[in-house]
């Protein structure tokens, strides 16, 4: 799902879900994805739901393209109930057992409670199928992703919360660290993820050398590292990362 779209192929207009208009319904948008050119028409305008875009199954979204059905959908989560700091903050601490479903039933009701998005995957996205200067519950995106199209926000450096997407650049064993870089477009900063723990180093690090040809989106809170234009966080949960195919 996408909560914007262009009005135009070249990607110049952009609408809003939550600007859509009921002479909008029939009109074919363009998928934020330049790259995609799925046909997408708005969704769910009438009514208490989230308007959003989705697209037509005969011009659907192209391989990979983070604006399928299978990536974020408003309607499913509360808003309200998101607190960006406080959710990244729990992907730092050692997980205790949790139930499987996300969307917890009442029994005998059937009836469906939205929970807060919480994993750093729903967080992921929820920003990118997000225009970066939009804002959800009250949090710009780019204040929370950084990513190709939100790396204009941060001319001095990453300081504080955020997630990042990322690509591989080398490991150091004696240090417990491994370094990389992004966003993968414009200005480019050194990002070194450190362990406390050797056995987690080698476990992260094994998965992440595996997917160098990927996008590794690491969550933190993130400080200079004293180095020109290089900033580091402290690795203390796999659930900090996540890794986009
Ligand atoms: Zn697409």
């Amino acid at each position: 799902m996408a909560m914007y779209v262009f009005k135009d192929a070249a990607r110049e207009h952009k609408l809003l879900a939550r600007d859509a208009q009921r002479q909008d319904k029939s009109i074919r948008f363009y998928c934020p994805n330049k790259k995609c050119d799925a046909h997408m028409y708005v969704r769910s305008l009438d009514g208490v739901a989230k308007a959003y875009f989705g697209a037509r199954k005969s011009y659907s979204h192209e391989k990979g393209c983070p604006y399928t059905s299978r990536g974020f959908q408003p309607n499913l989560h509360d808003e309200n109930g998101f607190k960006f700091e406080d959710a990244l903050l729990s992907l730092t601490r050692q997980s205790k057992t949790q139930s499987k479903s996300e969307i917890p039933r009442e029994h005998g009701t059937g009836e469906v409670r939205p929970k807060p998005i919480h994993t750093i995957r729903q967080i992921y996205s929820m920003c990118k199928s997000h225009d970066c200067s939009d804002l959800y519950n009250g949090k710009i995106i780019g204040q929370m992703l950084l990513d190709e199209r939100s790396a204009y926000m941060y001319p001095k450096g990453v300081f504080g919360w955020r997630l990042i997407e990322l690509k591989y650049r080398y490991y150091s064993s004696d240090r417990k660290e491994i370094a990389l870089v992004g966003p993968s477009n414009g200005k480019e900063y050194t990002f070194i993820v450190k362990f406390g723990d050797e056995r987690l180093f080698k476990e992260i690090n094994k998965i992440v050398y595996e997917n160098r040809n990927h996008l590794i989106i690491v969550a933190g809170e993130w400080k200079s590292s004293g180095k020109y234009n290089t900033f580091c966080t402290e690795f203390k949960s796999k659930k900090q990362l996540a890794i986009e195919k």
